[in-house]
């Protein structure tokens, strides 16, 4: 129990979970219960969302900022920069080889009938939102190879700031601009570095804040989700062994992210592990990253001990370009759908071209629910699928999709977390946490 007499939070969220999982089942069962979770329960849970979307902006730029101004000397940040993009690369190529290696050894789209297969493209291959899907990757293609370089270059700041999608762009300017207030002299750096400093303070706590309200957001969120769920058992028993290969090789990172942590960090990793808990418990239930990052910069930062001059960097970048679980899905799904659709197999070059595309393909997918769907499109695309059957494609993982993007999106955050926690040991910036409380200078 906490020093309130309160159980831990990652407790409290976990039995948000549980309830919401039973309420919604309850729901579906009741006539009306459709409705009323939509009108009632959900909106709860997509305020909870919108609040820590409404601050990640002001969190990254402050944060940012500060930990860069902070460095006073640029080759400090340029270590921490290098060190990251290489282990963002790095884990991220190790996860869609471990997603290859399952899904070549599970080899799960075998023995799916063809019955089921024509079943499933009734059902799901004229869907309005797999179209719209496939068009979005559409738009992704036919752009200079640099374009990822230009996107990350706001031509307009406060446009930046308007747009979650635009985060990079956040960060690139947040960057400039603490490299800038290291150049000038102190006295007149001081005003604005105390500025984003105090910002910094305030939005982590108003992210303690939101955090009371998790565990009923979280119920409306599953609660919503479980509501939602449509398509025949009978589907969902075929697809199962896919969904297996997809979390054994989840499964496997998190070892892996053990390992490191153990290793790298000199850290406990079920230590790791409770002190990241709600940031893993939200990615989960709101199957978005970006939402989430609020919350894994408070964790990492209050209750690991991370340097805010490494979270700041890390973790923002990492929440839109690091995403392992998604590549290790797009691997998997890939082959998955080829297993079952064009039987002539995977030679070793075909293979290669999934580990580089799907780890491209996730660093352009956006850190919001099904973006990983899109991305899937091009890796399929480079293997030369026919445009015509992707509809079907897609068709046959849709029904799962939902579930393995809650799963996928633990590990993407699990990931930047570890990464973070790498970095800061590597560059002396690991300290013990100092976890606070939202009451902590409230007067009794
Ligand atoms: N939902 C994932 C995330 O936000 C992205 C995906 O795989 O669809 O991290």
């Amino acid at each position: 129990m906490s020093k309130k007499g309160k159980r831990p939070l990652h407790w409290r969220i976990m039995a948000g979970m549980v309830l919401g999982l039973i309420g919604g089942y309850v729901l579906l069962q009741i006539p009306g219960g459709k409705a009323f979770t939509y009108d009632w329960i959900s909106p709860v849970g997509i305020i909870f969302v919108r609040l820590l979307k409404m601050i990640a902006i002001p969190l990254i730029l402050a944060s940012l900022v500060k930990g860069v101004s902070d460095l006073h000397d640029i080759s400090a940040f340029k270590r921490i920069g290098v060190r990251t993009i290489l282990i963002y690369i790095g884990t991220t190529a190790l996860a869609v080889s471990i997603g290859l290696a399952s899904v070549n050894l599970l080899r799960p789209g075998e023995g799916i009938p063809q019955e089921t297969v024509r079943k499933l493209e009734n059902q799901y291959a004229g869907n309005k939102k797999l179209r719209t899907k496939i068009s979005k990757a559409h738009e992704h293609k036919h752009r200079p190879k640099l374009q990822f370089l230009i996107d990350m270059v706001p031509d307009n700041i406060v446009k930046a700031m308007s747009n979650n999608t635009l985060m990079l762009q956040v960060i690139f300017f947040a960057i400039f601009l603490g490299i800038g207030l290291i150049l000038i002299p102190e006295h007149q750096a001081r005003p604005l570095k105390d500025l984003f400093d105090s910002l910094n303070e305030v939005v982590l706590k108003m992210v303690d804040l939101i955090m009371l309200t998790a565990p009923y957001a979280v119920f409306a969120l599953i609660a919503g989700v479980v509501v939602n769920t449509s398509g025949d058992v009978e589907i969902m028993w075929s697809l199962l062994r896919y969904a297996f290969t997809v979390i054994i090789g989840l499964a496997l990172m998190l070892a892996i992210y053990m390992i490191l942590i153990a290793v790298f960090a000199k850290k406990n990793p079920f230590w790791f592990f409770k002190q990241i808990a709600p940031a893993q418990l939200l990615a989960f239930s709101s199957s978005s990253s970006a939402a989430t990052l609020p919350v894994t910069m408070e964790r990492v930062e209050e209750h690991v001990g991370v340097d805010k001059q490494v979270a700041g960097f890390v973790l923002p970048v990492g929440a839109t370009v690091n995403m392992d679980g998604t590549s290790l899905y797009q691997a998997v799904a890939a082959v998955f759908i080829l297993q079952v659709l064009w039987p002539q197999g995977l030679g070793f070059s075909n293979q290669m071209t999934v580990i580089l595309t799907a780890l491209l393909a996730s660093i352009g997918a956006a850190a919001v629910p099904g973006a990983g769907m899109i991305m899937l499109v091009i890796v399929l695309e480079a293997l030369g699928f026919p445009a015509s059957k992707m509809p079907l494609a897609l068709a046959l993982i849709f029904a799962i999709d939902r579930p393995l993007d809650m799963l996928r999106t633990v590990i993407n955050v699990t990931g930047d977390a570890t990464v973070a926690t790498i970095v800061a040991k590597s560059v002396g910036k690991l300290h013990e946490p100092y976890p606070k409380e939202w009451d902590d200078y409230l007067k009794p």
